[in-house]
């Protein structure tokens, strides 16, 4: 069996703040309760049965929702139950997304000496930032976010920062680039909001549009090209240096197949992808099915394969290797075939047009020995 990683929402989708795009929370009518929690039953019955595969990479991302709510009691019974369970020649890796509104120093102190990656949720300077991540009284949640970051600097925590563009940041490239660079945050992720309006069936107005998307990527790359590839990890990038050095992406999105993770809801209950957590895309509860059947089933095989089917526009693009056709959950735009075209298709044309060629002289440099990526 091939190894996979879990993502895991021990909180359901609970959270303790109130992001207007939040895509989670559209999809449970529970939020906010506190009744989403992972019982120490579901967690050591995962932990368990997930380290009996014996695969030698043993992934955890913990996810939510807001993860950090099931308290550092839990995530202390985490690290002890993998210790209990894993042999000696598994590693395991915890990382760990949150909106870092919880994180003090008893949290950033453990964090530290578990070797966590955190990844943090913040949307740029504080008038982008506070735009859309607002706590339930609707004050912008940015002050709290920086003294997470400052905490974990002083901790010693490994984290990077995960950056929702949107219809108010995304033509402001240069500000968010400037600002974490000032901030001398090294591990970026940005992610391309696009979500349908569950009432009217149409994008939402939060959503950006793929000609926006497209000249985000242009400028960033830019940016990032003249600052110096070596000294900045933009996630999406260095999965195209990747592609570029082995034909293998590190990110699902530009990926063969969608088979890289199986979520696993707070109640032990399994789906195919964080994107897909609904009815047909369920996979069964670990107490009711194995954990490694869960994973091969012909519900999740397909799932994984569901991306090679790809329409004809992709299959004569010169893009075809390096993009695959993007990521399912944005495939919405129906084509004169009747098959679905990523709604980015536009973005990724453009984009992968105008900075592989560099990308390929990044990778050569990298290959032989030119440029140490060891940032
Ligand atoms: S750029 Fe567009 S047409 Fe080309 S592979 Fe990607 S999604 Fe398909
Ligand atoms: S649907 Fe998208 S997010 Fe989910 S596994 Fe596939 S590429 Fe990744």
């Amino acid at each position: 069996m091939n190894p996979f990683t879990l993502l895991i929402k021990p909180s359901g989708s609970d959270c303790n703040i109130d992001c207007k795009y939040c895509f989670y929370k559209n999809r449970s009518a529970k939020v906010g309760t506190g009744k989403q929690r992972m019982s120490l039953k579901v967690l050591e019955k995962l932990v368990k049965d997930y380290l009996a595969l014996e695969f030698g990479i043993n992934g955890f991302a913990w996810q939510g929702g807001e993860p950090t709510l099931m308290g550092l009691g839990f995530f202390k019974e985490v690290v002890r139950l993998q210790n209990e369970y894993k042999r000696q020649d598994q590693v395991i890796e915890n990382s760990l997304q949150t909106n870092s509104i919880l994180l003090d120093d008893d949290w950033c102190e453990f964090l530290h000496e578990n070797n966590f990656l955190v990844g943090i949720s913040i949307d740029g300077p504080k008038n982008f930032n506070d735009h859309y991540r607002v706590n339930f009284n609707s004050d912008g949640t940015f002050d709290k976010v920086m003294a997470a970051i400052k905490r974990c600097k002083k901790h010693g925590v490994q984290f990077n920062t995960l950056t929702l563009l949107n219809n108010n940041n995304v033509e402001h490239v240069k500000e968010l680039f400037d600002f974490f660079v000032e901030n001398d945050i090294k591990y970026q992720q940005f992610i391309p909001c696009v979500e349908t309006n569950p009432k009217m069936g149409e994008v939402a107005d939060f959503s950006i549009t793929p000609k926006q998307y497209g000249d985000f990527l242009c400028g960033l790359f830019d940016l990032w090209y003249e600052y110096g590839p070596e000294k900045i990890s933009i996630r999406d990038f260095d999965s195209i240096i990747s592609f570029c050095l082995s034909g293998k992406h590190t990110i699902c999105t530009f990926s063969k197949q969608c088979s890289g993770y199986i979520v696993v809801e707070h109640t032990g209950k399994c789906f195919c992808c964080d994107f897909f957590v609904r009815g047909e895309f369920g996979l069964g509860n670990i107490f009711e099915t194995n954990i490694a059947q869960l994973a091969c089933s012909n519900i999740k095989r397909k799932f994984a394969r569901n991306k090679q089917k790809l329409p004809s526009k992709c299959l004569v693009c010169r893009h075809l290797d390096v993009c695959r056709g993007g990521c399912m959950k944005d495939r919405v735009v129906i084509d004169d075939l009747q098959n679905k075209q990523n709604y980015f298709c536009e973005s990724y044309k453009s984009f992968f047009d105008y900075s592989m060629p560099r990308f390929m002289q990044i990778a050569a440099k990298v290959a032989s020995g030119q440029q140490d990526f060891n940032r």
